[in-house]
Formats: structure tokens, C-alpha cells, sequence
């Protein structure tokens, strides 16, 4: 019998419908909605954590009891987060990383790059699938069309143009700024017809779609990907990359050390297998345990029901954003349907900066969203049609720590436990906050979010 679904899993996500104490709010129950930078766990992730803490032990080197059962759960979490994604097992292989962060840097390192090779982001990337990229190789964006969506007719001319130069594109599942899903297989097909292989960094992707590496079987599968724990239910602290055994099994990875080699003499050393060589140090076996326990109920849930779920806030929000006064949102709204958009919704209100209307949100209404430029400046620099000079101008400011009038956007992002009457609330708050304006303008700390 099942015990989670999408109708009573709010139950188990832990510090909601609870009043935060110590803080005197007018509102007492927190809404999360900033579940693109974290989600709050589940409470049986947690306990999960509680129970196994008893037995948990190094793994790998030990021939303790203890030490055998946590390399059992160590090496059932890498089994369980490869079946969740679709992969082909056989060929490929989970490292666990402590985000995505470090996953995209890893692979930045393990793909050998010189200084001739391309590699192809897009314009809607996080920092983090932009930045490691930098000064390895010939980072290249691929153009955005006007309403902020990936121009495939971009991707192809690359492709077709510096044939031979890309070694990999590296865009991601979704944007955590505009929320659009990217057609991933379409691009890893367009891609492979160019031999070339393609990352998806499934960060925002992960916990609202069936991801699925294999693809149809029609030369659409994503080589590599990466993920984080946090973004899924489960604590900071673990991460995934997935891709192929051979390419990890050459070279010499990033980080060395204990773990990594199978014999070492003054002079010279082996080095092990991947994941093993990839993996160096004592790993995060409760990351990974946490993780586990999080896909497992994920799944019995099922991921089409929470695309649904989440398709129907996001529906509602947009619908209930359009009565809001002076409101500008910053995705094309015509023509949202689940399969191309995610539940984040960003916006500004007219002559309320977007750092001043998230902290009201949050004194007033103890509502959680996000504000600022959400690691993607290059992105949300484009969205709101900065000039060279004017994004100059911010680097100035931001340099010299000046909040005031510094771009950025606010943003809503569901997880699979809102509810509709949490948005009627918000927009409640919203159009409030609105009218009185004037009133709040000199009262309140500007969040310093930028980033
Ligand atoms: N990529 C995307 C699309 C993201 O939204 C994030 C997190 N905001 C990251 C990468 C980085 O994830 P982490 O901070 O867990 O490394």
C-alpha cells in the first residue's frame, strides 16, 4: 500500500503550517516560495537520516558490520538514483558530489579540454553551468530569442560551423529564472548528428519531471547530467553526476587522494576505477541514504502527478498575477503548458523595487520568495534589456555595495506541496503592498539580493 501522494505529502515536508517562533509576523504560518534555491525536507527523509545514524560507518575499507551495511546503502543509493534518471547502468555511472555546482566544475576538469575547445552554453544558464567553463576552453552561448527561449537555429549553426571544435553543449533542463524547460532531447539529438555530446544541468528539472537519460532510443540521450539532493526533498550536502564509465575511467581527476587509486609506492601510483577515483575523501554516505529515501518517495508519489499538481498552481498564479496592477512578468505567458514550463514565475511591479517588495513579502505577509538577478546576471541582464553600459553601471554599483535601484526581478517558485489558497493569499499581499507603497517605501530593509 502506498503512503505518500500528491494530496498528502504537504503533511510530511517539514516547517510548514507551523508558526516560526521568535518571530512576531502578522501572518504566522510560513509559505515557501523559493523552492528553486532549496526545498524544505521531508520529514521521512529525516527520520531516514535519525534511524540509520545508529549503524552508519565509513565505507569501503572497513570489514565491520557496520561499515559493510553502509557501503551497501552507499552503493544502493548510486543503483536507485540511476534507475530514477533512466540510465543505462551498464554504461554509466553516478559519482556522488556535493551539488551541482561541483559536478559541473568536475566535469569541466574531466573532459581534458585545451584552450581550442568549444563548449556551448546557452544565455540561460546559472552561474554554475557558465562559470566553470570559463578560461578551460572557448565558452560560447548559444543566442536567446526575443521572449528568453534557447535559439535552436543558433545551436545549429554552431554546430554546423565549428564542426569538430565542440566537444560538449551544456545547457540546462530548465531555467531557474523563467522557468521554461528546454527541449533537451532535441538538442541532445541535434547535438549527436554534429558528434558532438551534451550535459543537462537537471538542477531545476529533477524535482518536478521524469527525467529520462536514455531518451527514446532515437539518438536522444543526455550523455552527462547533474543534480542536487537539496532541490529534491532531501538536505544540503549531496549531489549527483551521471555520464559515462569510459570517459571517467580515463584521466586523472580534479581532486586525489584516499579513495581514489588502487596502489601507491613512493613513485608512482594506480589509480581505481570510477566512481571510486572520482570520489576522493570519505564520501557522504547519509547524503546519499537521504537521497535515496527521497527518489523513493518521489516515485511513489509519481512525477506525473506532480507535474500536474504544479502546473495547476502555476495556472493559477499566472491567471490570478494578470488582475495585479502595474505588473510586468518576465516569461511568455501565452502559451504556458507543463511541458515547457516549470512552476517559477518572475515579475516586477512598477516603481517597487524588486528587493524592497521581497522583504515586504516577507515582514508583511511571512511569505518566502526570492529576489535579485538569482545566480544568472548574464540572463536576467538580457530580460530586462539592460545596455552594455547600463549593465556596467551595476557592476560599478554593486561593487561598492550599493543596493539601491540595482536590477532584478522577483520570483515565485512552487514545490509539490503548495497550495492554491497560498497563492490567493499572496496576491492578497501583493496588490496590498501595492497600494500602500508610499507608506513603506523609508521603512523597510532593502534585501541585499543581487545574486
Ligand atoms: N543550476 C541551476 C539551474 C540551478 O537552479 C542551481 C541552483 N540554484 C544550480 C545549478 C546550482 O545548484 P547547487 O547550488 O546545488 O550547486
Amino acid at each position: 500500500t502506498r503512503k505518500y501522494s500528491i494530496n498528502n505529502i504537504r503533511k510530511y515536508i517539514s516547517g510548514i503550517d507551523q508558526h516560526i517562533k521568535g518571530v512576531s509576523y502578522s501572518k504566522g504560518n510560513y509559505t515557501n516560495f523559493d523552492n528553486a534555491a532549496s526545498t524544505p525536507p521531508l520529514l521521512p527523509v529525516v527520520k531516514k537520516i535519525e534511524n540509520f545514524s545508529k549503524y552508519y560507518s565509513s565505507i569501503h575499507r572497513g570489514v565491520g558490520l557496520k561499515s559493510i551495511i553502509s557501503t551497501e546503502i552507499f552503493e544502493n543509493a548510486r543503483e536507485t538514483t540511476l534507475n530514477f534518471v533512466n540510465a543505462n547502468s551498464k554504461k554509466n555511472i553516478c559519482i556522488f558530489v556535493k551539488n551541482t555546482t561541483e559536478a559541473i566544475n568536475k566535469l569541466s576538469y574531466r573532459l581534458n579540454l585545451s584552450k581550442d575547445d568549444i563548449v556551448l552554453v546557452s544565455l540561460m544558464e546559472h552561474h554554475s553551468n557558465d562559470l566553470p567553463w570559463r578560461n578551460k576552453c572557448r565558452r560560447m552561448y548559444i543566442k536567446l530569442l526575443e521572449n528568453g527561449r534557447l535559439d535552436l537555429d543558433d545551436l545549429e549553426y554552431k554546430l554546423k560551423y565549428y564542426k569538430n571544435k565542440i566537444k560538449l553543449v551544456s545547457v540546462t533542463g530548465a531555467s531557474n529564472v523563467t522557468g521554461y524547460i528546454n527541449d533537451i532531447h532535441r538538442i541532445a539529438k541535434l547535438s549527436h548528428q554534429y558528434n558532438t555530446k551534451i550535459f543537462v544541468d537537471c538542477a531545476q528539472l529533477i524535482p518536478h519531471r521524469k527525467v529520462n537519460m536514455s531518451g527514446t532510443g532515437n539518438d536522444d540521450h543526455l550523455d552527462f547530467i547533474a543534480f542536487s539532493a537539496h532541490k529534491m526533498y532531501a538536505p544540503f550536502g549531496a549531489g549527483v553526476l551521471i555520464g559515462p564509465k569510459d570517459i571517467f575511467n580515463k584521466g586523472v581527476p580534479e581532486y586525489v587522494g584516499g579513495g581514489t587509486i588502487i596502489s601507491v609506492t613512493e613513485n608512482n601510483e594506480y589509480w581505481a576505477q570510477s566512481p571510486e577515483k572520482d570520489e576522493a575523501g570519505t564520501p557522504n554516505v547519509l547524503g546519499a541514504l537521504a537521497l535515496m529515501e527521497s527518489i523513493n518517495i518521489l516515485q511513489e508519489i509519481g512525477m506525473e502527478k506532480v507535474k500536474k499538481h504544479e502546473n495547476v498552481l502555476t495556472e493559477k498564479l499566472v491567471s490570478s498575477l494578470k488582475t495585479v496592477d502595474n505588473i510586468k512578468l518576465y516569461t511568455s505567458i501565452n502559451n504556458i503548458n507543463p511541458n515547457n514550463h516549470l512552476g517559477v514565475i518572475t515579475f516586477n511591479i512598477k516603481n517597487i523595487p524588486h528587493n524592497l517588495l521581497a522583504s515586504l513579502l516577507s515582514f508583511e505577509g511571512n511569505i518566502g520568495v526570492r529576489s535579485g538577478c538569482f545566480c544568472a546576471h548574464p540572463y536576467v541582464h538580457r530580460l530586462l534589456n539592460l545596455s552594455t553600459n547600463e549593465v556596467r553601471k551595476t557592476q560599478q554599483k554593486m561593487l561598492f555595495g550599493d543596493i539601491k535601484d540595482i536590477p532584478g526581478l522577483v520570483r515565485v517558485s512552487f514545490g509539490m506541496y503548495n497550495t492554491i489558497s497560498e497563492i490567493d493569499e499572496f496576491v492578497n499581499f501583493l496588490k496590498l503592498i501595492s497600494k500602500n507603497i508610499d507608506s513603506y517605501k523609508d521603512q523597510y530593509i532593502y534585501n541585499k539580493g543581487y545574486n
